[in-house]
């Protein structure tokens, strides 16, 4: 039979080996169909007497990435519809379309004939499920082979036997580790940890597996033997009474309880220990069907899958302008930025050329890139070669001239418009007329530094996160001559360095940067209010925020939130910063020289490694203190949040941000905003614009103006529509009511 997503050839020793290469697509994934096709296979090779087994693998470089987000947004359809028409099927139906491709895994393993898979590349979520329940697992020896089972990231869990065939081939803590982090593993660390059998050269790969079933593999899993006990002991066992206490415990310090999926992973696990295995199953499918429908795994599900795979694919990107191949970036500016600027191009295979003032700036700014390096050799992330050729494609200048031939220049020189105007001009005398000139500016806006520019369309903001090597997000910024091909030019940049873009209109702080400010400032004001320090720190990471505000502004530094305050003063008048906020930000610089981590004094005191840094004790003599008993933690939870959130209607008021995927992706990718939410903009929609509403007003009363509710949220919470529904968003994924 011929298969659309496989070839199926069986060798003389009755070996059949499926291979998995779907067509027109980079990455194999689950869709229905694949479903059904294995399904057929699973059926085609078990009733075939010549088939004495079966080596499952990939025909692409990967193994498979999991399952196909059309497949997700089409259970979430299917949800809405149901509800909408048959309200008490519905649950039925999601239920049993979630085990779906757990009942077809079981199927496989108990067919009765031996499978095993042959994980040549990235193997992750359902893949691995498919895999773990084939009766033997062998893993080609590369670095590029990584297994993993990620749901929990966006907001579900393993529901197609993993987290029941992981706990019985590995001890339940690894087992716990591994699922509720969604972290992968390499082939060794796998092996080791008992998922797999083998680990063979990358060409030898599927005669291993072949000999796996000639070497006669028992067709039986080792938990359907009788006698069968869980590697790590039973859950009712000493060793059992040491973990699961401590497991519940580690859980909630590391989740706050935010996190659905990652609960269901302990509930699976401790219940399904204590079970057959098909009641197991039967327990996690129950479990999954019920993350499903939760508004934490359909804002995660939106935002950290669907919306970033679409923006990183350029959903934004004007379509008629040709993609760029970058043959040469130039940066100009060597210094904390801009080194990091250079390493990420670098990495992507781009030759750079990074200009300072003089050599030894630019030299140092380069050293920044062969320090990754070796950090990164010393940990095996990468080896020498590699590391060598990065660094080659970085050259260290003083010369503006070196910057002829680049396609695009990026400049992350002081934030200084004078400097910043010089170095445009500069550049611009030895660039070609279709290079693009960028700005990495954090404040200024991008229309006025435009004004320096001889060819404003060919001039745009890109403005990176620090550290720059690991933040994934990248703000695209217009302004108002930016031109489609800067704009399309950007995003080729953004995506040949692997990172995700949101496109916004121009403004002071941007998108990002507007909502932290209102993160740290709501901080100054509970500071004020004598909150003691520790709760305001401690609410914010309840509230899901993964760094706390004071934490954050001493990583930015004080001395430039002072900075800020100022210019912002000097730029709008006085009436645009809160006089106790100046007052807070000045008492903390210039009478107790607290700068920040920079220089070992903040909101915290940095002692010397190994102690931990902990908040300035003198702190909380600032301001006269409440008692903590008095303060109420929800409502501290809901004025970090609502802030924030409100801040980003306000963004999306004035047209800055004009799509709520983009909203949404900036604000976890940006911030960190609370990542179960789905981002600021979600957080909103999932709780109803109407409800948002009140609470704004009530915080509004007791707490000040700044949370009154914007134009924005009132029409929506008049008119019941969502954020998605309003900006032509709401068929991305549609989420039953
Ligand atoms: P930095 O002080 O570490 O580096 C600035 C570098 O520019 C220095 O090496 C300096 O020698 C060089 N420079 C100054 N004038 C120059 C000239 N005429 N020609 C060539 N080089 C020159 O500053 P930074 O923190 O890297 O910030 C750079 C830019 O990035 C600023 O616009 C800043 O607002 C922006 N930014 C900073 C952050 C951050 O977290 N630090 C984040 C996003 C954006």
């Amino acid at each position: 039979m011929a298969y659309k997503n496989f070839t199926v050839e069986t060798d003389n020793d009755g070996i059949a080996l499926v291979t998995w290469d779907m067509p027109d697509k980079s990455m194999n994934v689950f869709t229905m169909e694949v479903m059904d096709e294995i399904e057929a296979i699973c059926d085609a090779t078990t009733a075939d007497d010549k088939v004495k087994g079966v080596v499952f693998t990939s025909g692409k470089k990967t193994f498979s990435g999991g399952a196909d987000l059309t497949m997700l947004k089409g259970m979430f359809a299917m949800m809405a519809e149901e509800k909408a028409t048959d309200a008490g099927n519905a649950t039925k139906k999601l239920f049993d379309a979630a085990g779906r491709m757990s009942w077809l895994w079981r199927k496989i393993e108990t067919c009765g004939k031996p499978w095993v898979s042959a994980i040549n590349g990235t193997c992750m979520g359902g893949a691995l499920e498919l895999s773990l329940a084939c009766h033997g697992r062998v893993a080609a020896d590369d670095k590029s082979v990584k297994m993993g089972l990620p749901e929990v990231k966006v907001g579900i869990f393993p529901g197609a036997g993993g987290t029941q065939r992981v706990p019985r081939l590995t001890n339940a803590q690894d087992a716990l580790q591994m699922m509720t982090t969604g972290s992968s593993l390499s082939p060794q660390r796998a092996k080791a940890m008992g998922l797999i059998h083998e680990i063979a050269e990358p060409k030898k790969l599927v005669a291993t597996a072949k000999k796996m079933i000639k070497d006669g593999l028992k067709p039986v899993q080792p938990w359907d033997e009788k006698g069968f006990k869980a590697p790590g002991g039973a859950v009712w066992s000493p060793q059992g009474a040491q973990l699961w206490p401590a497991a519940s415990g580690i859980l909630r310090r590391e989740t706050n309880g935010n996190y659905p999926g990652a609960l269901a992973i302990l509930k699976c696990v401790f219940e399904g220990l204590q079970l057959p295995f098909d009641t197991a199953l039967k327990v996690e499918q129950r479990y999954f069907t019920h993350v499903l429908q939760t508004p934490e795994a359909f804002g995660m599900i939106r935002s950290l899958f669907v919306s970033m795979q679409e923006l990183n694919k350029g959903a934004r990107r004007p379509a008629d302008v040709k993609p760029t191949k970058f043959k040469k970036i130039g940066v100009v500016g060597a210094g904390f930025m801009g080194a990091g600027i250079a390493y990420v191009t670098a990495k992507a295979g781009i030759p750079v050329v990074l200009v300072d003032r003089d050599m030894e700036a630019a030299e140092k700014g380069k050293a920044h890139s062969a320090d990754i390096v070796k950090k990164g050799v010393q940990k095996g992330k990468t080896t020498q070669e590699e590391g060598d050729a990065l660094l080659s494609l970085i050259t260290p200048s003083s010369d503006y001239a070196d910057l002829d031939g680049a396609d695009l220049v990026i400049e992350a020189v002081f934030e200084d418009r004078d400097i910043k105007k010089t170095v445009t001009e500069a550049v611009e005398d030895v660039l070609k007329p279709a290079a693009v000139f960028a700005s990495n500016t954090s404040t200024l806006p991008i229309t006025g530094l435009a004004k320096n520019s001889k060819r404003p369309k060919n001039f745009i903001g890109i403005h990176f996160f620090s550290p720059v090597d690991k933040m994934m997000l990248v703000e695209i910024i217009l302004g108002k001559k930016t031109g489609d091909k800067a704009l399309a030019m950007a995003l080729d940049y953004v995506a040949a360095i692997k990172k995700t873009p949101i496109v916004v209109n121009d403004t002071r702080g941007f998108y990002v940067n507007r909502c932290v400010l209102g993160y740290m400032n709501e901080a100054y004001n509970m500071l004020i209010e004598g909150v003691p320090p520790a709760m305001i720190e401690n609410a914010a990471k309840m509230a899901g925020m993964p760094v706390g505000p004071l934490s954050l502004n001493d990583e930015v530094a004080l001395d430039l939130s002072q900075k800020i305050l100022k210019a912002a003063i000097a730029d709008l008048g006085e009436k645009a910063v809160d006089p106790r906020h100046m007052d807070l930000v000045n008492t903390m610089v210039d009478k107790h020289g607290r700068f920040g981590r920079k220089n070992g004094k903040g909101f915290y005191d940095y002692p010397a490694k190994p102690a931990k840094k902990h908040l300035w004790p003198e702190l909380k003599t600032l301001f006269p203190q409440q008692k903590a008993d008095d303060v109420d933690v929800e409502v501290l939870k809901q004025r970090f949040l609502i802030g924030i959130a409100l801040e980003a209607t306000r963004t999306m008021e004035e047209g800055i941000v004009t799509d709520p995927r983009e909203a949404d992706v900036g604000s976890i990718l940006g911030f960190g905003f609370a990542p179960y939410t789905g981002g600021a903009i979600s957080y909103i929609d999932a709780m109803g614009a109407a409800k948002f509403e009140e609470l704004c007003k009530t915080l509004a009363k007791n707490y000040g103006k700044h949370f009154k509710p914007t134009r924005i949220v009132q029409e929506l919470a008049k008119s019941g529509e969502t954020f998605y529904q309003r900006f032509g968003q709401e068929e991305a994924v549609k989420q039953a009511a």
